[in-house]
């Protein structure tokens, strides 16, 4: 198969014919179909990340993919051949002390394409853990959009929906719009638009100072989005409950 590999940090990047990966006893084979470029792609490509430190080089980079299931593994229940699939960066392990807390992303026993093994930067990739870990795409959703799901929407979720609790009538500052902080402001209007009518008092601001992933914001659901220099406190409604004496309430509330 080809695959895109390197073989020193911060080295040449180079298109190679490869072995196609061994299928594991309870993964899959996926023959990839849509893989994003994240941010640490880069900085494991820079020796950043122990994971790739302790794996050893070369290394095939990519963990934002979606596919096609090409072979599977005889422990495998859940998926057959040409499933199509989406895959979250983190493969866990379901049997550790963070999993069975329901915490599967910070899984003890992690195994991360990219990372831990030959990721999705090739036209193959051998996936351990697929009952666990891989999930059926519904029909109307494309390869491309599946694979940005599995690290930047998740962790935009993660922090909109699950960590920050948003309520219908407070609003979210995003900084800076790449692919996470647009996967940010997606997560907030699509729970914006579930509110009822009236109800959604939610300002969704993104600030970035790229014109061009200003304009992109807008066009994914931010309602304001002012050019620099940003005056962020002004666009916020009052906070609400009355703030802590002596703690800057108006300042945590953005
Ligand atoms: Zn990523
Ligand atoms: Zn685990």
């Amino acid at each position: 198969m080809r695959a895109a590999v390197y073989r020193t940090f911060g080295g040449a990047i180079t298109v190679e014919t490869l072995p196609r990966p061994v299928c594991p006893a309870d993964g899959v084979v996926l023959e990839v179909k849509a893989t994003g470029v994240c941010r640490s792609d880069w900085h494991g490509w820079k020796g950043h990340d122990s994971d790739i430190v302790q794996h050893g080089l070369p290394m095939v980079p990519g963990h934002e993919l979606a596919g096609c299931v090409a072979e599977v593994g005889e422990g495998v229940r859940s998926l057959k051949v040409g499933d199509r699939v989406a895959v979250p960066f983190i493969l866990s392990c379901g049997g550790c002390r963070e999993c069975a807390r329901a915490r599967p992303t910070i899984c003890e026993r992690q195994e991360q394409p990219g990372f831990t093994r030959f990721g999705s930067f090739a036209q193959f990739v051998a996936l351990p853990r697929a009952d666990r870990n891989l999930c059926l795409i519904p029909d109307g959703v494309s390869f491309v959009e599946a694979a940005a799901l599995g690290c930047r929407t998740t962790t935009a979720y993660r922090a909109i929906v699950q960590r920050g609790r948003l309520t219908p009538r407070e609003s979210v500052a995003v900084f800076g719009c790449g692919g996470l902080g647009l996967s940010a402001v997606m997560v907030a209007a699509a729970q914006r638009e579930e509110e009822p009518e009236g109800e959604a008092a939610r300002r969704i601001i993104a600030i970035d100072v790229n014109p061009g992933a200003r304009l992109k914001a807008l066009e994914l659901g931010a309602t304001v989005c002012p050019p620099p220099p940003h005056d962020i406190f002004s666009l916020t409604p009052p906070p609400s409950p009355p703030p802590v004496p002596g703690y800057p309430r108006q300042r945590t509330h953005v």
